[in-house]
């Protein structure tokens, strides 16, 4: 999105080719267009278990994800599900393929899932994490899980399908 020093005063008017109706700035003519978000996040798997984090950040505090984020400026979704495996569990992680591409229609987002591979030996969580384990798929904490995405994407992961990546679409997010 673009920034700059305009407080933005909004109205809805039709501006582009299409003509559609968009919130649009009168001081200085900005669109904002409301594209949707991109997070990326990576499933690592390191002898058949499982890495997953605490989130030690809203929404869904205290609950259990695989570590993932909004992509930063310019960054490629394979970059930033590395930089999150980073941040959120200081390791280091190759990705292998990609897993899953969800549409979360109502959060207007998309997800980018990884396989990836643990290269280093520790693990340790970071400032978003309250505490990181690897699970063994009969011990995953389904009723703590943080995101309906998660449930998905564990599920999916117990019996790999032939055809990858998988697109879904999140109804009721
Ligand atoms: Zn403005």
């Amino acid at each position: 999105m673009v920034q700059n020093k305009c407080c933005h005063i909004f109205a809805i008017r039709k501006v582009d080719l299409e003509q559609k109706k968009r919130k649009i700035c009168k001081r200085c003519g900005f669109v904002d267009y409301k594209n949707p978000k991109i997070v990326t996040g990576s499933l690592v798997i390191k002898n058949k278990k499982i890495l997953l984090c605490k989130r030690a950040i809203f929404p869904s505090y205290g609950k259990w994800t695989f570590p993932s984020g909004y992509l930063d400026r310019s960054e490629t979704p394979e970059e930033g599900a590395i930089r999150e495996a980073k941040e959120e569990v200081n390791i280091k992680i190759k990705l292998r393929k990609l897993f899953i591409v969800f549409t979360l229609r109502k959060k207007n987002l998309i997800q980018f899932v990884f396989l990836a591979k643990h290269l280093n030996k520790t693990y340790k969580p970071g400032i978003e994490t309250l505490e990181a384990r690897y699970f063994n798929y009969k011990d995953i904490p389904w009723k703590s899980l943080a995101f309906p995405s998660v449930t998905f994407t564990l599920k999916k992961i117990a019996k790999l399908p032939k055809k990858l990546p998988i697109f879904h679409t999140i109804i009721r997010d």
